[in-house]
């Protein structure tokens, strides 16, 4: 009689061919790879996302074929495929006479649940993995900040380096005297030195896309299936780590908040989805951003400002969700409940910034961090949107959007809908951050120095207005000191035509 298998599941976000499930083959074992309707709805998503990671994932299961590996794949059109995880999974147990089934630790709290829960319900041994990427485990920010009320993430970022040796001197002090090199960053770009070209490999995946549109799948966005610039696997993703390191890392640093018309990438690595998606693992982006800085190719604050994010934020973001999941989806600290303008589907609207903003994001499905969080969630959040609503939106309209990383920066970072677990204070500004940091305003219909009036524009007064609205949560905040002091100063009525003017804009914010 043949030996039972042992089911293992590989989830669409687990592209990682260094796991150490895959180093042999083994006849003992079943891989399981499923495109779902479960997972292409509980969201309504950009296609370039969905094409992306169905791409990658029928990537992944054909190397894995081609080195020996069982691998049972189902598409998305396939008649066996009843489309949810927990369905699927009873029939190929039941049709491998599995004895055992394995998964990797998911990254989404909902998945997470999912498994947990389907696995109370077998009969046969179950086993959850190390899913082998990230350098914390989902307990280590809360362990490592203890029962500390505020979690700065500039702590965890040096007990990161310390504890992962980046960038530090023999005698454990930081490399250069100095953690963090931001001061020297944030400088807008004056049109030189040149955006890198775009080095991405593109694939024709029409054929994909029109087996998902014909097994009905709802989607917005531009597909782009003909030219796809996604990356499909490891060694594509390999080389467009190894080209933002040799054109782009040098100034990413100086221009890393820096926002263009002229240029929509500049020079933001695009490493997001290859990263969320497994296909490259933190350590080795780091160790080559290391390496570059240590053969002098890039300088200092260049390379910490990069790694900064990955070491830094992106594993602290990943702690936050895990310590305050589930209830952390519901929080809305300031109760907004305003509905997502129309415009956030189409980019229409006069505000040059978001419409530039918006609508990259719909033909590219993909904005870099200040355009997220200075142009549309800084606007999303001194309009009062609904956190819930403006979370969904984020959640489906970007590449690397994976709830543990997108709801801390959205719900958190961007909108302060946690009262301050993860920002000390509101990312808000005027017209005059935009202005001063991009080239969006020259062109606008709106003037970005009027408060009042058709031609102001709209941030202005709802600057001013989100502050007054919510002194009674803000007012004792000591970073917002000199904005209520400015805001006492206010003459009545200079204050009265400022409200008049933001209750305006929130009463037709379709048509702003
Ligand atoms: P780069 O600017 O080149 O940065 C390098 C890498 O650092 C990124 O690839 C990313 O892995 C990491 N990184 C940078 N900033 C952050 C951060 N704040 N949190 C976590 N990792 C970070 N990032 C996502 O990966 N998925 C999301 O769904 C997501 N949603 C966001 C929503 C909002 C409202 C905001 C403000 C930020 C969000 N970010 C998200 C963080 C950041 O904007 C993106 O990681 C970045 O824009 C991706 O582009 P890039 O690869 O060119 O990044």
């Amino acid at each position: 009689m043949t030996k039972k298998p042992t089911i293992r599941l590989v989830l669409g976000d687990q592209l990682n061919a260094l796991h150490s499930w895959f180093r042999q083959p083994r006849d003992d074992v079943h891989i399981i790879m499923m495109e779902i309707r479960q997972e292409t709805d509980y969201v309504h998503h950009h296609a370039q996302k969905i094409i992306a990671i169905f791409a990658g994932m029928r990537d992944f299961a054909r190397q894995l074929t081609e080195a020996g590996h069982q691998v049972h794949y189902l598409t998305i059109d396939d008649p066996a495929n009843l489309q949810s995880l927990p369905a699927n999974l009873d029939q190929l147990i039941l049709h491998y006479h599995a004895k055992a089934f394995e998964y990797q630790e998911p990254d989404e709290w909902r998945l997470d649940r999912q498994l947990a829960d389907y696995v109370q319900q077998q009969s046969i041994a179950c086993q959850m993995v190390d899913s082998e990427h990230f350098y914390t485990r989902r307990e280590e920010a809360a362990e490592l900040f203890g029962g500390r009320k505020k979690w700065l993430m500039e702590h965890f970022y040096r007990q990161m380096r310390i504890k992962h040796g980046v960038l530090l001197e023999a005698d454990g002090k930081p490399v250069g005297g100095q953690w963090n090199y931001d001061h020297d960053n944030r400088k807008s770009w004056p049109g030189l030195p040149s955006e890198p070209a775009d080095g991405r490999v593109t694939h024709d995946h029409s054929t994909l896309w029109e087996t998902i549109e014909a097994a009905g799948v709802q989607s917005f966005g531009r597909p782009n299936a003909a030219q796809f610039p996604w990356p499909l696997n490891r060694s594509e993703a390999l080389q467009q780590l190894d080209g933002f390191i040799a054109d782009a890392l040098p100034y990413f640093g100086q221009f890393q908040d820096a926002m263009s018309s002229k240029a929509w990438r500049l020079f933001h690595s695009m490493l997001s989805f290859a990263l969320n998606t497994k296909m490259l693992v933190p350590a080795e982006v780091v160790a080559k951003a290391v390496a570059a800085w240590r053969a002098e190719a890039v300088p200092l604050a260049a390379a910490e400002g990069f790694i900064r994010q990955i070491l830094g934020w992106r594993e602290y973001v990943r702690g936050m969700y895990w310590t305050h999941m589930p209830n952390y989806a519901a929080q809305n600290v300031f109760a907004h409940e305003r509905p997502l303008p129309i415009w956030f589907w189409t980019g229409q609207t006069n505000m040059r910034c978001l419409s530039l903003a918006i609508t990259q994001s719909l033909e590219q499905a993909h904005a870099h961090h200040i355009q997220r969080l200075m142009v549309i969630g800084n606007f999303a959040l001194l309009a009062g949107l609904n956190p819930v609503e403006v979370h969904h939106w984020y959640l489906g309209i970007y590449i690397d959007a994976f709830e543990w990383v997108e709801l801390p920066n959205t719900l958190g970072m961007s909108q302060f809908a946690d009262g301050g677990l993860l920002a000390t204070k509101p990312y808000v500004s005027s017209a005059a951050y935009i202005d001063r940091m991009s080239d969006y305003c020259k062109g606008c219909y709106y003037d970005k120095k009027l408060r009042v009036g058709e031609r102001a524009c709209p941030y202005n007064a709802l600057y001013w207005d989100f502050f007054a609205r919510n002194e009674k949560q803000l007012g004792s905040n000591p970073r917002l000191g000199m904005v209520y002091q400015q805001l006492r100063k206010m003459e009545v009525t200079a204050y009265n035509a400022m409200q008049a003017q933001a209750a305006d804009s929130l009463d037709r914010l379709d048509t702003l």
